[in-house]
C-alpha cells in the first residue's frame, strides 16, 4: 500500500508541475516546484514504476520544448548538481579517496552554505546585465522575465569581459515569513520558484534576492575557488560566507555547528553545506583522474542535514481501501520538503487515530518521516477553517462501512474495486511480478472488468497478452511484456501451500502455514469450524473469521488453485534445514539473499535467530563481532561465507 500511495503522490506532483510549466498561471495557490525537484520526482517514479504512463507522456526536455512563451537558454558549461552525503564516514571516504590517489598536493577545502533556493545564471556583457536564466535540467534552462526580478538584479557590475556568467541561487529571505502572516507553510523556495515563472510580478517578487557562488568568464582565470568568491563581492550581491581548512574533521565539526545554530543565523534558508577543493588545479586533477559523471563534479560534495520534519496544511483527506477492506485515511497537504524528499501525503493510519488526535481538515500539521515512504503527522494546530473528518460509505464501491476495532471496514470484499486492485497487487508483489506496475494493474482490472485473480489464470497466454496490450498500453513484442509473461508462467510453478500463503489472507503467510502444517485447502478448511472463533491462537481465529465472513472467499481461492493446477508438491517427509545470515552483504538485501538461498536449496528454511537447531550460518562482511556469529561458534554450527554459494 505504501508504494502505491507514493506512486499516486508522485504522479500527482509531476502532473501538477508539468501543468504549471505549460500554463504559467498567475494562480497563487498553485504549488511550484524547482527544476531540481522535478528531476528528483521523475527519477523516483521511474524507480518505483518504470512504465508509469506519466513518465511516458513527456520528459523534462519535451516539456521545455513545448513552452513557446518563454525563451530557452543552453548552458554551454552545464550547471551540474552535486553528490550528497549525510554521514561523517561518507564525507571522510569522499575526501580520503581523493587524497589516497597520491596525485593531490594541495588539499585545502572551502566550506560554504548550500542556499536553498532556485539555481540561476546571470549573463553580463561588458559590465552590463543581459539576461537571467533558470538552471532547467542543467543543460537547458528558461529565460526569466527581467521585470520579475527588477528589484533583484544589479544592472551593472564592475567586472569586465564580453561574456560573464554569474551563477547562484535566487531566494526569498527568511524575514519574509515575519512580514507576512502566512496562512500555509509553503516553503520559501517554492514561493520563489513560482514567482520566477509568473507573467507579471506580484508583491512577493520584490523580496527575491540573488546570492552568487560561481563566476565563469571568457577572459578570467582563477587559481583558487575563494578568488571567485572574493571577486563576486565586488558585484554588491549578497556574499557567501565561507570557511577554509585542510582538515576534513574540521569540516564535520563545522557541519555540527551548522545543524546546532549556524543555519538559524543565516538570512536565507539552507539545505546543508557545500565542500569543494580550493585549488583549481586540484579540481582539474580530480576531473582528469576521477572523471565527471553526467550530473556531478567529483571535486565538490554537499553535506545534507538530517530531516527535521516540516509544517504544512491538510488540504483534503483521501480514503484508501486496503485489500481486506480496511479504510486508511491519508492527509493531502501542500507539498513540503522533508529531508531530500518532497511529500504531499501523510498517513493517518485509521479512523481511531484521526479521532484520538483530533485531526481535522485544514489543520496546520507538523510531519516527520519515520519510515521510508510516507510521513507521520506529529503535531496538529486547528485553524478557523478546520472541519471534522467523517466517512460513512466506502469511497470505492459506496457500501456502508462497519466499525471493527480501530478500523472502518468495507464489507463488500469480493466486488469492491479498490479491494480487487489491491488483492491483485499483493499477489503480483508476492510473486515478484514487477514488470507491470500498480498503475497498469489498475487499468487492467478496470478495463478488462476482472474481479478475481483466477480469471487471469483461466485465460490462454495469447488472450492474456491481448488484454494487457489493450488496457495497459504495453505492446506484445516488448521486453516488458515478455518479462511479465515469463514471471506469470513462473508463478504457476509452485505448491498449493505457496499459493495459499501468497493469496493474502490477513496475517497468513507461507511461514505461518508451515508452522501450522497447512499444506492444502483441505488442511485450511477445517478452521471454518466456529469453535476456532474463540481460539487463543490469533492466526487460527483469523483464518476462521476469513472463511466465515463470506463463503465466496474460499471459493475464490479454490478457483485460483484449480486454474493454476499446482503440480509441485511439498514433500512432508523432508526435514527442513534451518539457516541464518549475519553481517552485511555486498549489493544484496537480506531478503534477496534469503530468497536466493531458498530457491537454490528447496529444503532450506530461514531462521531469524541462531539456535541449536540451525544447521548453517551464512556470513557477510564484518560478521565476526555479531552475537549470531558467536552463538554459532559456541554450538559448533558450520559457518560459510555467503559469497561462496
Ligand atoms: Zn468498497
Amino acid at each position: 500500500m505504501d508504494t502505491l500511495n507514493r506512486i499516486k503522490e508522485l504522479e500527482r506532483l509531476i502532473i501538477q508541475a508539468k501543468k504549471s510549466y505549460y500554463s504559467f498561471t498567475d494562480d497563487t495557490d498553485e504549488q511550484q516546484l524547482t527544476d531540481a525537484e522535478f528531476d528528483l520526482l521523475e527519477e523516483e517514479l521511474r524507480q518505483l514504476d518504470p512504465n508509469n504512463v506519466v513518465l511516458r507522456q513527456v520528459g523534462y526536455e519535451d516539456t521545455l520544448n513545448s513552452i513557446t512563451n518563454k525563451i530557452k537558454v543552453t548552458h554551454t558549461i552545464p550547471m551540474l548538481s552535486m553528490d550528497k552525503v549525510k554521514k561523517k564516514e561518507d564525507l571522510l571516504s569522499w575526501f580520503n579517496n581523493k587524497i589516497d590517489s597520491g596525485l593531490i598536493t594541495d588539499y585545502q577545502l572551502v566550506v560554504e552554505p548550500k542556499v536553498d533556493g532556485v539555481s540561476g545564471d546571470l549573463l553580463y556583457s561588458n559590465t552590463k546585465f543581459q539576461y537571467a536564466a533558470t538552471r532547467g535540467n542543467g543543460r537547458i534552462g528558461l529565460k526569466i522575465d527581467t521585470n520579475l526580478i527588477k528589484n533583484t538584479i544589479k544592472s551593472t557590475i564592475p567586472i569586465k569581459g564580453s561574456e560573464i556568467h554569474i551563477r547562484g541561487e535566487f531566494y526569498i529571505p527568511k524575514s519574509y515569513n515575519l512580514k507576512k502572516e502566512r496562512d500555509d507553510y509553503e516553503p520559501l523556495r517554492n514561493l520563489c520558484a513560482g514567482a520566477l515563472k509568473r507573467k507579471e510580478p506580484i508583491e512577493i517578487n520584490k523580496y527575491i534576492e540573488f546570492i552568487p557562488y560561481n563566476i565563469i568568464g571568457t577572459d578570467i582565470t582563477f587559481d583558487k575557488e575563494i578568488e571567485k568568491l572574493e571577486l563576486l563581492r565586488k558585484t554588491k550581491y549578497p556574499d557567501i560566507q565561507y570557511f577554509i581548512t585542510k582538515d576534513i574533521t574540521h569540516v564535520w565539526e563545522y557541519f555540527e555547528e551548522y545543524e546546532k545554530s549556524l543555519r538559524n543565523k543565516w538570512s536565507f534558508e539552507s539545505d546543508g553545506l557545500v565542500v569543494v577543493f580550493n585549488s583549481i588545479n586540484t579540481q582539474k586533477i580530480i576531473v582528469q583522474e576521477f572523471g565527471d559523471t553526467d550530473h556531478h563534479h567529483k571535486y565538490a560534495i554537499a553535506i545534507k542535514p538530517k530531516s527535521v520534519g516540516a509544517w504544512s496544511t491538510i488540504r483534503d483527506v483521501e480514503f484508501n481501501v486496503s485489500r481486506n477492506g480496511r479504510i486508511v485515511p491519508v492527509a493531502i497537504m501542500y507539498p513540503v520538503q522533508i529531508g531530500s524528499v518532497m511529500v504531499s501525503r501523510a498517513t493517518l493510519n485509521n479512523m481511531s487515530f484521526v479521532k484520538e488526535n483530533n485531526i481535522q481538515l485544514y489543520d496546520k500539521v507538523f510531519c516527520n518521516r519515520t519510515n521510508d515512504v510516507i510521513p507521520d503527522i506529529v503535531k496538529v494546530i486547528h485553524t478557523t477553517k478546520s472541519k471534522e473528518v467523517t466517512i460513512e460509505k466506502c469511497p470505492s464501491c459506496g457500501t456502508k462501512l462497519v466499525e471493527k476495532g480501530v478500523d472502518y471496514i468495507c464489507p463488500n470484499h469480493l466486488n469492491c474495486p479498490a479491494q480487487i486492485v489491491n488483492k491483485f497487487l499483493h499477489w503480483f508483489t508476492s510473486n515478484d511480478i514487477k514488470h507491470i506496475g500498480p498503475s497498469s494493474i489498475d487499468k487492467l482490472i478496470h478495463g478488462g472488468n476482472f474481479s478475481s485473480l483466477w480469471q487471469l489464470y483461466a485465460m490462454n497466454q495469447n488472450d492474456l497478452m491481448c488484454v494487457i496490450e489493450k488496457y495497459c498500453n504495453i505492446s506484445k513484442d516488448t521486453d516488458t511484456m515478455k518479462e511479465f509473461i515469463r514471471l506469470f508462467e513462473k508463478s504457476k510453478d509452485q505448491t498449493e501451500q505457496d499459493i495459499i500463503g501468497k493469496y493474502g489472507i490477513p496475517t497468513i503467510g507461507i511461514k505461518m502455514l508451515k508452522k501450522m502444517n497447512i499444506y492444502t485447502l483441505n488442511d485450511l478448511i477445517k478452521y471454518k469450524d466456529l469453535s476456532y472463533m474463540s481460539s487463543d491462537v490469533a492466526v487460527e481465529k483469523n483464518i476462521c473469521i476469513w472463511l466465515n465472513q463470506d463463503p465466496r472467499n474460499f471459493d475464490d481461492l479454490f478457483s485460483l488453485i484449480k486454474y493454476i493446477d499446482p503440480k509441485k508438491k511439498v514433500d512432508k517427509n523432508i526435514k527442513k534445514k534451518l539457516f541464518c545470515i549475519t553481517g552485511a552483504l555486498d549489493n544484496l538485501s537480506r531478503n534477496d539473499a534469503i530468497k536466493e538461498i531458498e530457491n537454490k536449496y528447496p529444503n532450506y528454511e530461514y531462521s531469524n535467530t541462531v539456535t541449536k537447531d540451525v544447521s548453517i550460518l551464512y556470513i557477510g562482511n564484518d560478521a565476526t563481532n555479531t552475537s549470531k556469529y558467536k552463538t554459532a561458534v559456541k554450538y559448533n554450527i558450520p559457518i560459510i561465507e555467503y559469497k561462496s554459494i
